[in-house]
């Protein structure tokens, strides 16, 4: 952490909105609204597919964070077509963000890929693509056939968690920060835009490794991030670890203060796009503040302007 105080940003450098919200940069990047559509593909994943392991990251519940639509009949086309008339609708947009969660996205073999991503080509009003996945599950003829879609914007969201190898082996990863680096730089490089994915409040974690993972994130080719607050999903091996207990979930205070320090460190020109995990109905077991998004996200905005916070108010470059 950086030794500045939290209260020493001045006053008039305090925004409206103190961080670099995903919906700002869509407003500029294509001054029209564009909505996400969730999208299952069905894809598996090696942590959880007896590569590595079955048993997954330790807060990984069984479906993968993923809705298994595909795997109940329901193919791409039909799941966009659902979700895109709903937003047409509600929100009166013609251009959409294909999102798929579930699983890691670009495991398998590369004809596997290629069919995926023609799939997706063909969806009426995508003008973005984020492809949820692991480091380890990227290679060089993947990223170039992900870089050669027709979508605006190619996104890749990459776990990473933390950037301490001994939390990442402690949680069940499966890889290590030089894994997630290297893949970063790699895609890069092929023009994509890279997605992280931090957790604070890991087992063993310090708020200090949550904060020297956001500095890692600094020193790379990173544009957008996702922070998440740990929480146990039902299934999960976490699960087992709460009731045995070995792990003691952190309480919305902390959360709060650590998100708004974490932002203040971040780079400014990276993109928030989420500032908490978003539990799926029925899975969240613990801790109940988890359930109410809106609350902890309200929280963190009212602690960087009661602090005078805002993002990258504390990065040293
Ligand atoms: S990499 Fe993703 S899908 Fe695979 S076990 Fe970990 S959290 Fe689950």
């Amino acid at each position: 952490m950086n030794s500045k105080s939290l209260k020493n940003c001045p006053r008039e450098q305090v925004p409206e909105t103190p961080y670099f919200a995903l919906s700002a940069y869509i407003r500029t990047r294509f001054k029209k609204r564009v909505r996400k559509i969730p999208l299952d593909a069905g894809s598996s994943c090696p942590n959880r597919d007896g590569t590595l392991s079955h048993g997954g990251c330790v807060f990984c519940n069984p479906r993968g964070s993923g809705t298994g639509l595909l795997a109940h009949g329901i193919n791409l086309a039909e799941q966009w077509s659902t979700w895109a008339e709903l937003f047409r609708k509600k929100y009166k947009t013609e251009l959409f963000w294909a999102y798929l969660q579930s699983f890691t996205n670009t495991y398998g073999s590369l004809s596997r890929l290629h069919n995926l991503l023609e799939t997706l080509a063909d969806l009426p009003g995508m003008v973005c693509l984020s492809l949820g996945t692991r480091p380890d599950c990227l290679d060089v003829d993947k990223i170039r056939m992900i870089a050669a879609h027709p979508a605006r914007e190619k996104w890749l969201d990459v776990g990473l968690q933390s950037s301490n190898d001994a939390t990442l082996q402690r949680i069940n990863r499966g890889h290590d920060f030089t894994a997630f680096a290297n893949a970063v730089k790699l895609a890069h490089d092929h023009g994509l835009k890279i997605c992280a994915h931090v957790m604070h409040g890991l087992p063993g974690e310090t708020n200090q490794d949550f904060f020297q993972t956001l500095t890692c994130i600094n020193a790379l080719p990173i544009a957008g991030i996702k922070l998440h607050n740990l929480y146990v999903a039902r299934g999960s091996a976490l699960e087992q670890w709460l009731d045995q207990g070995l792990y003691r979930p952190g309480t919305m205070d902390d959360y709060v203060q650590a998100a708004a320090r974490g932002l203040a460190l971040l780079r400014p020109d990276i993109v928030v796009h989420r500032m908490n995990a978003d539990p799926q109905p029925g899975e969240l077991l613990a801790p109940a503040w988890a359930g109410n998004k809106r609350a902890v996200l309200a929280a963190i905005v009212e602690h960087m302007a009661e602090n005078r916070l805002r993002q990258g108010c504390h990065f040293v470059p």
